[in-house]
């Protein structure tokens, strides 16, 4: 297992002002602050290709891409140079009636590679900036084209769409809404597309029609506009594949249904690809991936592969329009939105991608990855393995034959309490988490290749036959750490 040692250890005393520091000062994201009162703060301080060391010097596998973003792996010195360049010929100007050359030239690059007429960008700095972005814009539309009343947002149940109010109100998790209520108004759930536990009756006589239950769950959709009042809803909000609650493909035609319906009801079909764009299924879009035309794009995290906060969204041609003419603008913008530097970074990513074919490669390699995480299905505690590209999620149940999920005191325990911090020790950096039924998701970098996919289901078919030696134990016996790491409510 990855146990290796950096040759340039870092010192001890450094270490231990950082952890003190980092107690006292820094506010982790989504962290229950108390684990780390009397236990370390996992500390990362460096990474190559695929690997992140630790500020002790222990190796990882990186197997979430920091979160889902670093794409083209670490230590890409080329990214870096580009940054630098960059910040060295023009650092910041905005593109607020202005605008600069990286900005222009990334804006025609992300027109080419988007599917379709989504041939104008709107650059932010994130993707819940992307999400909000691209609510704004729908209701904007709208109004511009005589049908003020369209305003509600459609999402699915268990889906994170961001943070900010906005995108929070279109996020599906009530447990990272609740403190924040009331939030904006007018945005609906549908049900998610779970086949693993597709309601009875969903899919067909015996439950095995994907098709059949991609059309029901899209129906859902349907449906929801219709008890709403098509004149009230703007937009639905998507993922390709739905990230949180484990990474559920959509059935086949699901996406073909749902654009039928956008379309009958006049409704803006937005792919939210934060995670699903720049190559993490195999495609520069998730759409691409499953053949079907949004109305807008949001995209963030990979474009940049992480080496500079960026995102976007990408919008049709007939959304545009309006905005096109007379004295019609849309009245929003964000001060680092379109940033030279970090349009230096993804054109030069986007680049990377081109010259090292990382869509074609995650393709070709995206079903030994699944081979690999499939054959831990001979353990009792898995129940399904899925997703597609390199993006999956393992599902893990107490009854295989029940598919009986654990309750919420064996998860906390499985998760928190053992799970996370286990994998952690063992060289992995993944995501343990249950804010659906509890999963372990894997998004490594996209250049990760066989080699890596078996060090990764070693690791965990070592911790997930030690895990099921602890279901049933609700002791939390060793719950600090790990408390902290998993995750829970991330995006
Ligand atoms: N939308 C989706 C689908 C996401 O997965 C995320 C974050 O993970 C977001 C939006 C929010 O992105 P950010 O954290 O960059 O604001």
């Amino acid at each position: 297992m990855s146990h290796d040692h950096d040759p340039v250890d870092s010192h001890k005393l450094d270490n231990d002002k950082l952890e003190k520091a980092a107690r006292d000062h820094l506010w982790m994201h989504f962290t229950r602050l108390s684990a780390y009162a009397n236990s370390p703060v996992p500390m990362i301080a460096r990474g190559e290709g695929p690997y992140l060391w630790d500020t002790n010097g222990k190796r990882y596998i990186d197997g979430l891409a920091g979160l889902f973003v670093v794409q083209a792996g670490h230590g890409r010195h080329e990214l870096a140079d580009a940054a630098a360049k960059q910040a060295g010929e023009l650092a910041y100007f905005p593109i607020w009636s202005y605008a600069h050359p990286k900005a222009v030239e990334l804006a025609d690059r992300l027109a080419d590679l988007a599917p379709g007429d989504l041939n104008r960008v709107f650059f932010t700095t994130g993707g819940s900036e992307a999400v909000e972005s691209a609510w704004k814009l729908a209701r904007s539309y709208f109004k511009r084209v005589g049908k003020p009343g369209k305003v509600k947002a459609i999402s699915r149940h268990i889906a994170y769409h961001g943070t900010s109010m906005g995108a929070l109100s279109i996020t599906g998790l009530p447990g990272i809404k609740a403190d924040f209520e009331p939030l904006v108004p007018s945005t609906l759930r549908v049900p998610n597309t779970n086949f693993y536990r597709a309601p009875a009756g969903t899919a067909g006589p015996d439950g095995t029609d994907e098709e059949a239950f991609g059309r029901w769950a899209a129906d859902r959709i349907a449906e929801a506009i219709e008890f709403e009042g098509p004149e009230t809803v703007a937009c639905v909000f998507l993922e390709p594949v739905q990230n949180s609650g484990g990474c559920f493909p959509p059935p086949p035609g699901y996406f073909q249904r749902v654009r039928e319906i956008c379309d009958e009801y006049d409704v803006l079909l937005v792919s939210d690809e934060v995670i699903c764009a720049f190559g993490r299924l195999g495609e520069y879009f998730g759409s691409q991936r499953y053949g079907y035309q949004p109305d807008i794009i949001t995209c963030a995290k990979g474009m940049t592969s992480g080496y500079i906060p960026a995102g976007a969204m990408i919008v049709s041609d007939r959304l545009a329009e309006p905005f096109l003419r007379d004295t019609n603008w849309f009245a929003h913008g964000i001060t680092f939105g379109g940033h030279p530097v970090a349009a230096a970074v993804a054109m030069a990513n986007l680049d990377i991608f081109e010259r090292e074919d990382l869509t074609g490669h995650v393709r070709k390699n995206s079903p030994v990855f699944r081979s690999h995480l499939e054959k831990l299905l001979d353990l009792p505690i898995v129940g399904d393995v899925r997703g597609d590209g390199y993006f999956f999620g393992i599902e893990l149940v107490k009854d295989k034959a029940t598919k009986e999920t654990f309750n919420d005191d064996e998860s906390e325990s499985l998760l928190r309490g053992f799970l996370s911090k286990a994998l952690f020790d063992a060289g992995l950096y993944c995501r343990a988490d249950d804010r659906g039924d509890p999963v372990v998701q894997l998004a490594p970098p996209l250049i990760c290749d066989e080699s890596i996919f078996i060090e990764i289901e070693q690791i965990l078919r070592d911790v997930l036959t030690e895990a099921w030696t602890h279901v049933g134990d609700t002791s939390d016996r060793d719950r600090s750490p790990a408390a902290a790491q998993t995750h829970r409510d991330l995006g």
